[in-house]
């Protein structure tokens, strides 16, 4: 229920306003958010690549409602791959960017997003790396795998991402899992209704471990994205089930949650990618790990009582 409230305030723009402007709420935005500029997004990969971490990252932003803001990100997105390229980061994949389909026009209709994301996937294969599509509310769930089907055609290791909470999404894999696609499995982090989604958190982890079989006995690239440590053991079990090397799969977590076991995974010889973001629009992206971590929602609270 909390996580439902939670998730409906991520789209409030008068809540946005307030929380955006509490200046005690930086210490909180930090530890999830690497920091407003493409600097700061280089700065803190070349730390997680100096301790063996993956990197993917995020320029935050979604729901783009014009061509230029569309066009702005995008540009972003080339010019940190430039960046990443000249320091050495971005050789075979080892840091790599996640786009979110809506904040480079999907939502805009006609073929804007699918241009903007090609101009950034050439960026990533001149870099020597990829990109992934993450995934977002249901709306935009079938037009973004439909656009990430039709750019693999040109750009065969571009990623996408299946949430589990989806009751498509079993089917979805196995659609998917063959033809060496890079598959980003998570959990799902929008509020969905029970008609397309599993609400109760036992079906949605449940639903994770079919989808995590499917992926890791397909041919593709799963990329198993939880900090959930049920879900991770059953990822090692699977792989060796299925006979699966450490190369040909790999874990995903979020800058700044568990880690110490982002190390520790990193340190059996794990493949091990920690997800990025970066960027002033760090409302919803905030919002939506509050939600899942009821915990951290006391001390933000208390960093905007503290406010007046
Ligand atoms: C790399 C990556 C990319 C993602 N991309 C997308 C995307 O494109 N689209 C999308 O909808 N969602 C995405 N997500 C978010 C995802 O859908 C979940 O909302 C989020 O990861 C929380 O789910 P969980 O699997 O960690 O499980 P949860 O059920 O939230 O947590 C399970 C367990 O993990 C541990 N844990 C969780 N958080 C913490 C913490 N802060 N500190 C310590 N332990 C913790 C606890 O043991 C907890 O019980 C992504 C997540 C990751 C990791």
């Amino acid at each position: 229920m909390l996580r439902r409230v939670l998730l409906a305030a991520s789209g409030s723009s008068r809540l946005r306003r307030l929380i955006m402007s509490a200046p005690q709420t930086r210490a909180i935005v930090d530890s999830y958010v690497a920091g407003e500029t493409a600097d700061d997004a280089v700065r803190v990969t070349r730390t997680l690549r100096a301790s063996g971490l993956l990197v993917t990252l995020d320029y935050l932003g979604e729901d783009t409602t014009d061509e230029a803001q569309a066009a702005a990100v995008t540009s972003e997105y080339v010019e940190l791959l430039g960046k990443l390229s000249a320091e050495g980061l971005t050789q075979r994949g080892a840091t790599e960017v996640s786009v979110k389909p809506t904040a480079v026009g999907l939502t805009l209709g006609g073929s804007l997003a699918r241009q903007n994301i090609v101009h950034i996937a050439t960026a990533a294969r001149e870099a020597g790396t990829t990109v992934t599509l993450d995934a977002e509310h249901y709306e935009v769930v079938e037009p973004t795998l439909r656009l990430a089907a039709s750019l693999r055609e040109e750009f065969g290791d571009l990623g996408c991402v299946i949430q589990a909470c989806l009751r498509r999404s079993e089917a979805d894999c196995r659609s998917l899992a063959g033809h060496g696609t890079r598959v980003r499995l998570c959990k799902g982090a929008y509020s969905e209704p029970d008609s397309v989604a599993y609400v109760a958190r036992r079906d949605v982890d449940l639903s994770y471990a079919r989808c995590l079989k499917v992926l890791m006995n397909g041919s593709g690239y799963p990329m198993l994205a939880t900090h959930d440590p049920r879900l991770i053991e059953i990822a090692g079990a699977a792989a060796i089930l299925t006979g699966r090397g450490p190369d040909s799969f790999e874990y995903q977590m979020l800058y700044g949650i568990r880690p110490a076991e982002q190390r520790r995974l990193a340190g059996t010889g794990a493949r091990m990618r920690v997800y990025v973001p970066y960027g002033g629009d760090w409302y919803a992206y905030l919002v939506r790990r509050l939600a899942e971590r009821p915990g951290n929602l006391a001390l933000f609270l208390r960093s905007l009582g503290s406010r007046s």
